[in-house]
């Protein structure tokens, strides 16, 4: 799905943040973002960095990690535990709130959006104090494909 910003819009918000936290402005990171940009969707450090190799954009694994984790820090990915030590980060800038299906057999990512959460979340606010600042719903299991796989 193509973004509904432009991308000086988000490269402004890292300039921002890179400001912020006296990091440089290297062309690298504003290369990655803009790869991350142009795809959106789900992906972990490794995935993007083979797709910027193969685009010809020469950056090393390093310099994906830590970007990456910067991007997350300044509020544009979001990081996903799906399982455990493995990162899935979503291109959250602007993104609507949505949870997330898990195929637990071939790692397939789905979103969905359902109102009735935030219709819980409120009401467990009320119930608890609690001040929810996040909210990530993850529904495990096996997506269609692998169920008709296991069938055969
Ligand atoms: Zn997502
Ligand atoms: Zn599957």
């Amino acid at each position: 799905m193509k973004p509904n910003f432009d991308f000086e819009e988000v490269k402004q918000v890292v300039i921002d943040c890179l400001r912020k936290k006296g990091l440089r402005r290297t062309p690298e990171r504003f290369q990655i973002l803009r790869h991350i940009y142009e795809r959106g969707g789900h992906f972990d450090a490794d995935t993007l960095y083979v797709e910027l190799r193969n685009k010809g954009i020469n950056v090393s694994r390093a310099t994906v990690y830590n970007t990456l984790d910067l991007f997350t820090k300044c509020g544009i990915l979001t990081s996903h535990f799906f399982t455990p030590h493995h990162i899935v980060y979503d291109f959250s800038y602007k993104a609507k709130q949505h949870e997330h299906l898990y195929c637990e057999v071939c790692g397939k990512i789905e979103e969905f959006c359902d109102p009735r959460l935030s219709i819980i979340e409120e009401d467990v606010q009320k119930l608890t104090g609690f001040k929810v600042t996040k909210r990530s719903v993850v529904f495990r299991g096996i997506c269609p494909e692998c169920q008709r796989k296991i069938k055969d």
